[in-house]
């Protein structure tokens, strides 16, 4: 078996985004939302704004949102388990 499309050991694993922890996918910068594929140094607003790309939400780590409280939903909620045992006397 030639697995030669797998991800080759000399590659720095892909980092996580900072906020979530989630993968993450390319490249965005953080102040004008380009994206890149790799990371731009060089990039005009800065390197340090080209930040790695959080794949939960498509932002740059900084401005990850998955974090974000999230609005109650008017689903059910389950009942709270209760085990039935007695407690023991003591
Ligand atoms: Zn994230
Ligand atoms: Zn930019
Ligand atoms: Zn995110």
């Amino acid at each position: 078996m030639d697995d030669q499309n797998t991800v080759p050991s000399t590659a720095a694993p892909a980092p996580t985004c900072t906020s979530c922890g989630m993968a993450t996918s390319g490249y965005k910068c953080a102040v004008c939302g380009e994206e890149s594929a790799a990371h731009d140094q060089a990039h005009a607003c800065g390197g340090e704004n080209c930040q790695p790309k959080c794949e939960g939400c498509g932002q740059a780590d900084s401005k990850c949102t998955c974090q974000q409280p999230q609005t109650p939903s008017s689903g059910p909620t389950p009942p709270p388990v209760d085990t039935g045992a007695a407690p023991p006397a003591m």
